[in-house]
């Protein structure tokens, strides 16, 4: 690997399969002036394909060992490089509209995940590579085992598809895990039905918190027997039996309800 020895604590899984590499850099269809940012380019298994399209690229890197290669070894007008941890990255300041992508470390995905959905708004689209269960989990529909709260709370906001599946073999070294490739695009605003963001996190959070409880006794917090007859939810299902439209439904009648009527 040219000197590099991968450091766990970075997550450093290098992709080395050019056929994989390939796949991703065509599903991505990077266009001479997209305003794109890729998160950990490592040793440029994409940086360097992606760069063959593009006009520029950004990339966000933590490990001193790598900036130090990404400024010798790449040529400078095209690459912008910014030193730092992604999770503390404030993506406004590429501008908008914005493309993200990344293999991205996965030991900090879900909160990596979290921090990209509050730029929604201004990203055109992600592509990463993750580790397979959490893209399962991502994708997954009511009452199917993968379901869960990172389901919900990523599927009000995004558009999300599994593209391709990456075997341990792709990397080296090679991790323990299966990978994929997983595309988000947000969703347009007017399709965003959560009024209060805040409280849909919260309602989503209790009901999944006792996964095998039944809604009655995960939301009494929240809803009696007359509200779930309102909503017209039977209060003996369970989180994993209800989609972003019931969570949302609830949501917003929680919402309704607080806000006193004019
Ligand atoms: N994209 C390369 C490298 C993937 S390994 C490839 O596909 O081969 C993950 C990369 O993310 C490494 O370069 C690692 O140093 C970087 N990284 C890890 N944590 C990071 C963080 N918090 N912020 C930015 N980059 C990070």
């Amino acid at each position: 690997m040219s000197g590099h020895k991968a450091k766990k604590q970075f997550g450093q899984n290098f992709l080395v399969d050019q056929n994989i590499i390939a796949d991703i850099v065509r599903a991505i269809r990077p266009a001479a002036d997209d305003n794109m940012v890729e998160i950990g380019p490592g040793l440029g298994a994409m940086t360097r394909p992606l760069m063959q399209h593009l006009n520029k690229l950004h990339v966000v890197e933590i490990d001193r060992d790598i900036i130090a290669r990404l400024k010798t070894d790449y040529p400078q007008d095209k690459i912008v490089i910014h030193e730092g941890d992604a999770l503390k990255f404030d993506f406004a300041t590429l501008g908008t509209p914005l493309r993200i992508v990344g293999n991205l470390p996965y030991n900090i995905s879900s909160p990596l995940l979290f921090h990209f959905a509050k730029y929604a708004e201004g990203i055109t689209d992600m592509h990463f590579m993750l580790q397979n269960e959490v893209v399962e989990r991502m994708v997954a529909e009511p009452s199917t085992a993968a379901f869960g709260r990172l389901s919900v709370m990523l599927q009000y906001r995004f558009y999300m598809e599994k593209l391709l599946d990456v075997p341990p073999q792709s990397f080296r070294p090679a991790p323990k895990v299966d990978s994929a490739i997983v595309r988000m695009i947000p969703l347009p605003a007017a399709q965003i039905t959560v009024k209060d963001e805040a409280l849909y996190a919260k309602v989503v959070a209790s009901a999944f918190g006792q996964r095998r409880k039944t809604l009655r006794n995960t939301l009494r917090d929240y809803l009696a027997e007359d509200d779930f007859a309102q909503l017209d939810i039977n209060p003996q299902l369970r989180a994993e039996n209800l989609g972003v439209a019931e969570f949302t439904r609830i949501a917003n009648f929680l919402n309704e309800r607080a806000v006193p009527s004019p």
